[in-house]
């Protein structure tokens, strides 16, 4: 008798996936600097949900990336509460919203090259679920620098894409500052306005999403990771969002067998009853060139 109450709640949790539903549904993207361009589409196609721009929803109290307001918690907490003051924008039976935040800085392993890590959340309240797709690259063109010269400006401004990607001027003395520069008039006129009464000025890359097509391509990335977790159900629990969560670097040399900066396996990961999976060897290569290694090739 009990063998087959294990049986169905074993077949209800199996096919209690295939329950979950998007198509046809509305969210509401909590979102000002265009991220809907991306996003919506992708989902569209991939579950048939519909998204729409929350209309003049202000992201910028959750921080921003020149730095006038912190962000008030970690990327994914802030995350969180974006999408849970999405809601209350929300009309009453919209169930689903979508935020996504990114951060820039160093990279962890690889000290002076810039890393972007954006992620992208969708809460169901219907469906009781929370999913977060993730996507890193070292493909941005986050920098600074503070300056004198019109001329080293001009360079910095060539080296980091401009003008299809703007730049932020700040006065090193005073909170004035000049966003989303994206015209060479525009930037000289700035530049010399501000360099007529301060020694020198601070220029950096602006990174919100609609003046950064490079940053725009990443977020991209991280709502088709949302989109294969949102397909993917766990193993262990049958709640959708198992997906890829970590990479593991340390891929043993090829030559002397110590770890490199390699990808050795990826972490799959269940949001729900955390579950983990290590997938080695994800590139189909299971040792590294040596040119990797920082004992054959320091
Ligand atoms: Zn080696
Ligand atoms: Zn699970």
């Amino acid at each position: 008798m009990s063998y087959i109450y294990y049986f169905i709640i074993i077949v209800f949790i199996k096919y209690q996936s295939f329950m979950y539903s998007f198509q046809n549904r509305t969210a509401v993207i909590a979102t000002m600097h265009q991220k809907e361009k991306v996003i919506a589409p992708l989902l569209e196609k991939a579950l048939g949900l519909y998204s729409v721009p929350i209309q003049s929803f202000d992201t910028d109290q959750f921080g921003t990336f020149s730095g006038e307001i912190e962000r008030p918690a970690s990327q994914l907490e802030t995350l969180r509460m974006k999408c849970q003051q999405g809601f209350s924008f929300a009309p009453p039976d919209v169930n689903i919203c979508i935020a996504s935040e990114g951060a820039f800085g160093a990279h962890p392993t690889l000290p002076f090259i810039p890393l972007d890590i954006e992620m992208v959340m969708l809460i169901d309240k219907e469906q009781n679920l929370e999913v977060v797709g993730q996507s890193m690259s070292t493909e941005t063109n986050f920098a600074q620098i503070v300056s004198t010269s019109w001329e080293e400006i001009e360079q910095f401004a060539t080296q980091i894409g401009f003008p299809s990607h703007a730049l932020i001027i700040k006065s090193m003395y005073s909170p004035q500052i000049f966003k989303g520069i994206n015209q060479k008039n525009q930037l000289k006129n700035i530049v010399y306005q501000v360099l007529k009464t301060e020694k020198c000025l601070r220029v950096e890359t602006d990174m919100r999403a609609m003046y950064n097509p490079t940053r725009m391509k990443v977020i991209q990335q991280a709502t088709e990771n949302l989109i294969d977790r949102l397909q993917s159900p766990c193993p262990q629990c049958g709640v959708l969002g198992f997906g890829k969560t970590e990479v593991r670097l340390g891929l043993p040399c090829a030559n002397c067998s110590l770890p490199t900066t390699q990808i050795l396996a990826n972490i799959w990961e269940c949001a729900n009853c955390h579950f983990v999976k290590e997938v080695l060897y994800p590139t189909g290569q299971t040792e590294a060139d040596p040119m990797y290694c920082s004992f054959c090739n320091p």
